[in-house]
């Protein structure tokens, strides 16, 4: 497992190189560093937080995310739709599917349509609740808890906008690989650093204390394919890169160094954003100091 805060979390050089500061409202400090890695070009929060710190940042940032008890998401449409759109094929009836990070467990119906058996790995206990009622099976709170009886089980798992937010994806992605059966796919995908908006802004919205890693296609693949996963079919168009994996090894596959394409297009968007996000940290900045006391006890539990 990868320890080092200050190293590539795709290559394990240590190479790193400072782009800018992201500012947020849910950061221990305002203000975070994201670094550049010289050797293979994959971007990511520097230095890594340890486990108190990014657990701190979730609270703050997932406990304003999830509606109140018992409602969905309405906009689940446009996910379902994606979700169809890669796995339809691979669908049949009795399959074991198990979804990490399930949330609200909005796939559960789409699976149930499809006639297949629904399982899922969820952190919120309020979240679970509402799947175990519809349903679902919830085996777990955690990628690393101790689940006997389900390694090599399932026929898909389903890992969603998950490993950005993991302060050692690859040992995520090894402990994925263990779940899925031989012949299982895994459908990962995450947000694509070669194509995102900028529309809320760069520093103040698309880099984000929660997430960890800024993943190009080129990037992923490779940690994927070190974590034992061969690429079935992979989709990078829009600022989602969707995934299809099998168990095994690519061959085939070459380490490229991202590095100046990555750098080039994070100062770019950095440029396009400057006006919108200095706007955007005066304000944070006064509205830090407004609610000081939310922040001066530092890595303390908040007390709202
Ligand atoms: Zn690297």
């Amino acid at each position: 497992m990868n320890t080092c805060k200050n190293r590539c979390l795709v290559c394990e050089g240590e190479s790193l190189e400072v782009l800018c500061r992201m500012a947020s409202w849910y950061g221990i400090k305002m203000f975070h560093k994201v670094a550049i890695c010289r050797d293979c070009g994959h971007i990511q929060a520097y230095p890594l937080f340890d486990e108190k710190e990014y657990s701190i940042v979730n609270r703050r940032f997932f406990g304003r995310k999830y509606l109140p008890d018992g409602q969905q998401n309405p906009d689940n449409s446009k996910k379902e739709r994606k979700l169809n759109e890669q796995l339809s094929p691979y669908l049949r009836e009795g399959l074991n599917i198990l979804d990490i990070g399930a949330g609200e467990g909005w796939a559960l119906d789409y699976f149930r349509k499809h006639d297949c058996r629904y399982f899922a790995i969820e952190a919120v206990a309020r979240l679970s609740e509402a799947i175990r009622t519809r349903g679902g099976t919830v085996i777990g709170e955690s990628l690393f808890d101790d689940v006997r009886g389900y390694e090599h089980f399932f026929d898909i798992v389903v890992f969603r906008a998950i490993l950005e937010h993991m302060l050692s994806p690859s040992a995520a992605l090894s402990r994925v690989r263990r779940f899925l059966h031989p012949d299982g796919l895994l459908y990962l995908s995450v947000p694509n650093a070669a194509n995102f908006s900028i529309r809320k802004g760069f520093r103040t919205s698309y880099l984000r204390p929660v997430h960890i890693s800024y993943f190009c296609e080129g990037n992923v693949l490779r940690l994927a394919h070190s974590a034992g996963f061969r690429a079935v079919r992979s989709q990078s168009s829009g600022a989602e890169l969707s995934i299809l994996l099998k168990r095994g090894s690519d061959k085939g596959l070459k380490n490229h160094n991202y590095y100046a394409q990555q750098k080039h297009f994070f100062r770019q968007q950095y440029r396009r954003a400057f006006v919108r996000d200095t706007f955007q940290i005066v304000r944070l900045y006064a509205a830090r100091i407004r609610h000081r006391h939310i922040f001066a006890d530092g890595l303390n539990e908040e007390k709202d």
